[in-house]
Order: C-alpha cells, then structure tokens, then sequence
C-alpha cells in the first residue's frame, strides 16, 4: 500500500488499484477518481472525467465549470461514502473497507447537514485545516444564538448587516436562518449554489439577488471580496459587517467562528472514534495536529 500527496490531492495505490482523490490532475494513471465535494480546490480538473462524487457535488461542479460523469457508486465494492457534514453534496470515503479520508469534514448537524459520523478504519487520512488548539469554535447552536441576536439588534436599529462567508456552504445554511425576515437578500455567486440547493431539495427558496431596489435594513449574505463590500458600505454608510469562519477565533471583532468545518477538538473526537492503527493530516495545521496525535501514542504523518 502507498499513499502520497500529489497537487492538492491523494493517491493511492492498493491491491493493484491506483485511487485518485480530490484534485489530483488526469495523468497519473488512477483507475478511479473520487471526489469528496464540490470546492474549487478539491475538483480535479477535466472535461468529462468519471467520477465517483455525489449527484450533488457533480450539480454544484458544473456550475464551476466542470463536467463530470458520474460513475454508479453501487458497482464499485471497494468504496463506500459517508455523509462528511461540510457542504452539501459532501462525503468521505472508506477504501477496502480499511482506509478512510475524511475530506473536509463537520461532525455537528446543522439544519439540512447531518454532521459526520465517523466509522473505525485502519488507516484514517484526516483533514487538518484547524489542526491547531488554538481552533476550538464552542457549540454550533451557540453561536448561532449569538448570530441571531447580533442580527437582530442591528436590524432593530436601523443597521444593515453584510454576512460575508465563502460563497458555497455556509451561505446556503444563512439563507434558510434568515428566510423569515423579507429584506434578506444574496449575493449572484451565493444565489448561483442556492438554485443548486432548491433543485436537491436542500433550501425551498433560493433567496433574492441584491441589486439597486433593495429595502433597507436589509440582511445581506455575501460570498463576495471586500471591494464588493466597499462599494456597497460607500452607498449605505448604516452597514455592519460580520465575517464568519473559523479564523475568526482571532479577530472576534469581526465575526464569529461559525464554520463548515471541524474545530481541533472535534478533529480529535473523529481519530478517537475512528481508532486508527495509522493517521495521516492532510491541509492546513497538519504538522500541529501529527505532532499532537503522537505525542497521544498515535502514528500520525502529514501528507
Ligand atoms: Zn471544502
């Protein structure tokens, strides 16, 4: 068995099959890609490549431009899924029933996400883009308590409120959150992966665009950069901004960690329940979080 990192994905080879996971480019010579969800830096580039992905992921990639065919999971015996909780559409995978990679992984439910279960396996390839104790979020519903009422009180104000989050995954949890009040509206890459939400049965109501007509006060959920915001903050000076990530854990005058992923603590809930002979950490904090997992009597690389 080999597992390596190649690009900003995996490959693997074992029992004479070559697995490609996640962005990984066409010429490697894998006999099967997998593709755990539908952000930009896990989808593998090229036209018409099969995949194994959900019906969803395959929705939300051709939005982005890529087209994929998506391979019937129920004939390949060597893979199963799992629900990974991030966005939507997003799974992790168990390879021969003994390796499994997580992908970008949340284990909390969150309206229509059921959060990650985690299976044992023998080996665990585990995402570590919070892989630092510095990242603990506190609880999702909590937070989200907080957000409502910091909402609220600006709009009861007189304030408009930016939310601003990349633009697939949480906005499409902020547009049912804030579906009851009537001048919430999205940004055109937000309504864009909303559309694709309505048609998987995820949202009912993809929400309305932000243009020259809105009414004020108004909820804005945005995927959009800062110089969209600008502008919009010159026009309506009555605008507050509040960013949510997980590295908002150190700017908590900006935002809150409201995040599609898993906090550190979290990511070790995941190893221990997956009780995992050998780890390895992929993404973000992947030196920390081996360093942790074998100073705990774990082995742990980062790839
Ligand atoms: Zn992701």
């Amino acid at each position: 068995m080999d597992i390596k990192r190649v690009g900003n994905g995996i490959l693997i080879k074992y029992k004479n099959r070559k697995y490609a996971i996640d962005r990984v480019s066409k010429n490697t010579g894998a006999d099967i890609f997998l593709v755990s969800h539908a952000h930009a830096d896990h989808l593998p580039p090229g036209r018409g490549l099969k995949v194994i992905a959900s019906e969803e992921t395959v929705s939300l990639a051709r939005t982005r431009g890529y087209k994929y065919f998506r391979l019937d999971i129920d004939k390949y015996r060597d893979i199963e899924t799992y629900p990974s909780g991030h966005i939507i559409g997003s799974i992790a995978f168990m390879i021969e029933g003994k390796i499994l990679y997580t992908g970008d992984v949340n284990v909390n439910d969150r309206l229509f996400l059921n959060g990650f279960r985690p299976p044992q396996a023998d080996i665990l390839i585990i995402e570590a883009t919070y892989g630092d104790p510095k990242y603990r979020f506190g609880r999702f519903n909590k937070l989200i308590d907080l957000l409502l009422r910091r909402v609220s009180r600006e709009i009861l104000s007189g304030n408009n409120v930016i939310l601003q989050a990349h633009p697939l995954g949480k906005p499409q949890l902020l547009t049912k959150i804030f579906d009851w009040y009537k001048h919430t509206y999205v940004t055109p890459n937000v309504y864009r992966y909303n559309i694709v939400s309505v048609n998987h049965n995820y949202l009912e109501d993809p929400g309305k665009v932000f243009n020259e007509e809105i009414e004020q006060p108004f909820i804005l959920i945005s995927g959009k950069g800062n110089k969209y915001i600008d502008n919009i903050i010159s026009k309506h000076n009555n605008t507050k901004i509040l960013t949510l990530s997980g590295w908002m854990v150190r700017y908590p005058e900006r935002g809150l960690p409201v995040s599609d992923h898993s906090d550190y603590s979290e990511l070790l809930q995941i190893v221990d329940k997956v009780s995992p002979r050998e780890i390895y950490t992929i993404y973000g904090f992947k030196e920390k979080l081996a360093t942790y997992l074998n100073k705990e009597g774990y082995n742990a690389k980062p790839i």
